[in-house]
């Protein structure tokens, strides 16, 4: 049986069912434009599958800007300000943790956002995305007032807007095995992990509304995780009963 099956016997339940499963993605740490990038971007216009970049603001600059020029599908978020982890050695990695003045932390992720939009104009959304998927529950009700829209974490979201003026849509699958061997996770792994969140949704045990979110990080990919996204991606364009939102569209979900 092929590690794929567990996925299209789920999209052929939602097909059964007349529903369309959404789907987005999101990729991690983009500074500058390298190899990897160039392919993941040639991926994403390959499939016209939406590729929503997170871009640490202080590490990028306009190499990066004159790389996305022709691919006016790629959009930018945030993700974070630099990437510094502020928890002591003892508690997870994070940069926007309650470790730090709320009052600090504000005017970092201001200045970003304001970073960002000057350098990526209209392809910027004002979602954050904050490093490894961690964020001070005191620091969400403020993102509106800072310009942000969005959030995006990491599992399904317990609200599609967590705070007035602020909507929410997470990832749901990472492609790499952060916690062992630091690589590809393996094809029956994550379509078992696919269709676990397609199939939750589909019994409402999670946001039915959510779209299943792709989480990479094209910096530390290698050929297996290359394969497994082009293959998801032609896979899912093959089916009716697919749709691969912006992020944009995803946020709206
Ligand atoms: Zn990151």
């Amino acid at each position: 049986m092929s590690d794929w099956n567990a996925i299209d016997a789920e999209l052929d339940c939602w097909s059964r069912a007349g529903r369309v499963a959404t789907f987005w993605w999101r990729d991690d740490d983009a500074c500058e434009p390298t190899p990897a990038l160039s392919r993941l971007i040639a991926l994403s216009d390959r499939y016209r599958v939406a590729i929503s970049l997170s871009v640490i603001p202080a590490k990028a600059g306009d190499a990066l800007r004159d790389a996305l020029i022709p691919y006016p599908a790629a959009n930018v978020l945030q993700h974070g300000f630099a990437h510094l982890n502020h928890a002591p050695s003892n508690e997870k990695s994070a940069e926007y943790g309650a470790h730090r003045a709320a009052r600090i932390m504000s005017a970092e992720l201001e200045h970003g956002l304001m970073r960002l939009q000057g350098m990526f104009e209209k392809r910027c959304l004002p979602l954050l995305v904050p490093p490894w998927n961690r964020i001070s529950e005191s620091l969400i009700p403020v993102l509106p007032s800072l310009g942000f829209l969005g959030l995006s974490v990491f599992r399904p979201r317990c609200s599609s807007s967590p705070a007035p003026g602020l909507r929410q849509v997470n990832t749901h699958v990472d492609i790499i095995d952060w916690r062992s061997s630091r690589s590809f996770k393996g094809t029956a792994r994550l379509a078992a992990e696919i269709s676990a969140h397609l199939s939750a949704r589909r019994r409402k045990e999670v946001d039915a509304r959510e779209p299943t979110g792709i989480l990479s990080h094209h910096l530390v990919h290698d050929d297996d995780c290359w394969r497994f996204l082009q293959q998801l991606f032609a896979r899912t364009r093959e089916r009716e009963n697919v749709q691969w939102l912006t992020a944009a569209e995803a946020l709206e979900s």
